[in-house]
């Protein structure tokens, strides 16, 4: 971006402005320090700097879950460690898509209502039943790493699942049997 010249009007200059900014939220108040924009001497528009951008989205995701009763990436990532699981098998375990953990700890993605509730519980019953994260694995077929992939025929359409690492099983393919039985045939 050409900083010296403003990308809304194309008329005014920039000047770079370095404030700590405060955001409102629910009427709660939250700084973000060294908050940086540059201003428009003509058209009074201010374009925020990507890494502010990036800091203070941080700052303030957090900020949000805070005030709605949510826990923090930090805690996250305290629950995740005790209960000795990375992030990706959390996914796996809990639901969510592969990195939905990483955004989750870093403030990029706020989790859901149940899935807060679900660490919530976990981060309680961890010391009281141990095992629960086996438990859940296994219901989630984690145990067994090897890949299988079922055929089964219904119709003459044929559905194939495919069982990966323990992933649910999903329909990875749906096939009109009988025109690929044509296509060998005319091959
Ligand atoms: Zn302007």
């Amino acid at each position: 971006m050409d900083r010296s010249k403003c990308p809304i009007c194309g008329l005014g200059k920039l000047t770079k402005k370095v404030s700590d900014e405060v955001f409102e939220y629910k009427g709660n108040e939250v700084v973000v320090p060294r908050y940086t924009t540059y201003v428009c001497n003509v058209c009074g528009e201010s374009i925020v700097d990507n890494k502010s951008l990036k800091k203070s989205s941080k700052i303030l995701k957090d900020f949000q879950r805070k005030v709605d009763g949510f826990l923090s990436g930090e805690e996250i990532k305290r629950i995740r460690r005790k209960l000795g699981l990375t992030q990706e098998e959390m996914s796996q375990i809990l639901g969510g898509g592969k990195k939905a953990f990483a955004r989750y700890e870093t403030g990029e993605v706020s989790q859901s209502m149940a899935m807060d509730n679900l660490l919530r519980v976990l981060d309680y019953v961890i010391d009281r039943v141990p095992d629960v994260i086996t438990y859940l694995r296994q219901i989630r077929r984690l145990s067994n790493p090897a890949e299988e992939i079922k055929v089964i025929y219904l119709d003459k359409v044929r559905y194939k699942y495919k069982i990966h690492k323990g992933y649910k099983s999903t329909t990875e393919e749906e096939v009109n049997f009988e025109a690929k039985q044509q296509d060998s045939l005319c091959a």
